[in-house]
């Protein structure tokens, strides 16, 4: 039968249908925008039309209860419409000042039994926005280290920035709990990586009856899992070999086959990167470069990685330039007075010296200027 019109719940429906009236009137029509304060943004059309931006930080992982608050939020000011932002900051839009000044007012008095916002306000403009992050020990299979754990533990440390522009420029901080990397840790200007550092351990028994082999063996980007013939008992099963020297403990192969875990008390933790963006502002887009090799997992707090965090904003706070992002003055400045200015060790796991030809072809910047 035709397919034509039949309207489904299956995937979004189109997101012009979401947009609130000003907006949908007003599309490709907007003059300039600027921010208030932080949290606040204003944008203006050609019309003489406001929209009223109020971005709140949001958790990855909500309660249906906290949704429920938001919504009711979004109808009582909004006529009805929210937004959420790639970062899991939730915005609130109003057409004039009035109807902004009354839902910040509201915002500002939710609060939990603790004293601390339900939706605060903030992550705009130079200052510290709302930390992307992946799944985490609960959500996913592959991870080194905690994601909502030690992210909710870093902007606890970072908050004030989250509400104020103090900084040279906006701070992006990422956390992808593995290499495989769903979260944005390549291009961030503090990226915190989970890191295995011991290869899969093979359970030879169900390792033939839980995986397709051809595929964990394809599965690996440094060619170190092979297929290999091991005795069990008194029966000699197919199984995999892991050439140990090759192996970069990405975990690739654990996820096509689950008789490889590699999580491990100790082999796990966390490493700092620094120096990434995606903006053309000042220079070109960047990566993150690897400026801490190892640090512990250390839940619930999380010490030492929030603690090396904040001294990095504190250093790039008290020496870049205005509108220097952290890898721009680590640049201007040099990365060994970088590493002595936030009292990192230069360690040789530090070493950048990609020398492979394969790697020459990467498209380092939007630029294409080589
Ligand atoms: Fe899973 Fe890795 Fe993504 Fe974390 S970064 S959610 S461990 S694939
Ligand atoms: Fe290969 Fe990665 Fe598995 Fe190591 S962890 S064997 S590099 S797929």
């Amino acid at each position: 039968k035709p397919m034509e019109n039949r309207i489904t719940d299956i995937g979004p429906q189109k997101y012009d249908k979401f947009y609130p009236p000003v907006i949908a009137k007003n599309k490709g029509k907007w003059l300039y925008h600027e921010i208030i304060k932080p949290g606040v943004l204003v944008h203006v059309a050609e019309s003489g039309d406001e929209v009223y931006t109020v971005r709140c930080g949001g958790a990855r992982l909500m309660t249906v209860t906290h949704i429920r608050e938001i919504c009711e939020i979004a109808d009582k000011y909004c006529g009805g419409y929210v937004r959420w932002t790639t970062r899991n900051n939730v915005e609130f839009m109003v057409d004039d000042k009035a109807k902004c000044d009354a839902l910040i007012t509201d915002l500002e008095g939710r609060k939990f039994d603790g004293g601390s916002f339900k939706l605060p306000i903030g992550g705009t403009g130079a200052g510290v926005t709302n930390i992307i992050h992946t799944q985490g020990w609960i959500h996913c299979h592959t991870p080194a280290t905690d994601a909502s754990g030690p992210v909710k533990a870093t902007l606890d440390e970072l908050f004030s920035d989250f509400q104020n522009h103090r900084l040279p420029a906006q701070l992006r901080v990422s956390l992808a709990c593995c290499l495989n990397m769903c979260g944005a840790v390549h291009c961030s200007d503090i990226a915190i990586l989970g890191y295995h550092r011991k290869p899969p351990l093979l359970d030879h028994e169900y390792l033939d009856k839980m995986c397709e082999i051809p595929l964990a063996i394809a599965a690996c980007p440094t060619a170190a899992v092979k297929p290999s013939k091991v005795t069990v008992g008194d029966k000699e099963v197919k199984s995999v070999a892991v050439n140990e020297d090759r192996c970069m403990f990405c975990g690739n192969c654990y996820t096509m086959c689950p008789s490889m875990p590699l999580a491990d008390q100790e082999g796990d933790g966390i490493v700092l990167m620094v120096g990434g963006k995606v903006s053309n502002r000042i220079s070109m887009p960047k990566f993150s470069k690897v400026v801490v090799a190892f640090i512990p997992n250390e839940p619930p707090r999380w010490g030492t990685t929030t603690a090396t965090i904040k001294r990095i904003v504190e250093a790039y706070a008290a020496g870049a330039n205005k509108y220097e992002r952290l890898g721009d003055w680590a640049e201007r400045i040099g990365w060994e007075r970088f590493f002595d200015k936030c009292e990192l060790e230069f360690t040789h796991h530090l070493i950048d010296d990609f020398r492979d030809p394969a790697y020459y072809t990467w498209r380092q910047s939007t630029q294409f200027k080589f």
